[in-house]
């Protein structure tokens, strides 16, 4: 308010966001409570309540330039953000049968946000337009 909307200057944070990750190993483990269903709901509900649709047999329009970095790279150092930063749930790291990771993708399930393309810390993700008119649908909005 001091300058009534009207601030002369633009404050710029130099640092992407992609590079503000911290370490796995430097980070402690932050135990939230259960969704209680009334005030907080688990990630699927609501990816539900979106309405998201993409049709199945299209091409994944989430792009890994390498597809080995969930594994190789991102699941060491940082636990596969992937899985914690996507408000979708499209990122899971799941037990093969011999019990090694492999990396998922549920591109289904995305939501459009773009998360995934700005804050992947290898930037190996590029989110793309999806074909047709797929993605989440608010009818009520
Ligand atoms: S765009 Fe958003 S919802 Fe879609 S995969 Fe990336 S982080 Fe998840």
């Amino acid at each position: 308010n001091l300058f009534g909307g009207k601030i002369p200057f633009t404050l710029h944070d130099d640092k992407p966001d992609h590079a503000c990750l911290n370490l796995a190993s430097e980070s402690k483990r932050i135990d939230y409570p259960k969704p209680d269903g009334k005030l907080s709901f688990d990630k699927l509900s609501s990816v539900f309540l979106s309405n998201t649709n993409h049709e199945e047999d299209q091409p994944c329009h989430l792009r890994l330039t390498d597809p080995s970095i969930p594994i190789t790279r991102n699941l060491p150092l940082y636990d596969e953000p992937a899985q914690r930063y996507c408000p979708a749930g499209v990122y899971e790291i799941v037990s093969q049968d011999d019990g090694s990771p492999y990396s998922q993708i549920n591109a289904q399930n995305c939501l459009h946000c773009k998360t995934c393309d700005i804050k992947d810390p290898a930037q190996n993700i590029t989110w793309l337009a999806p074909e047709g008119a797929g993605g989440p649908n608010y009818p009520s909005m």
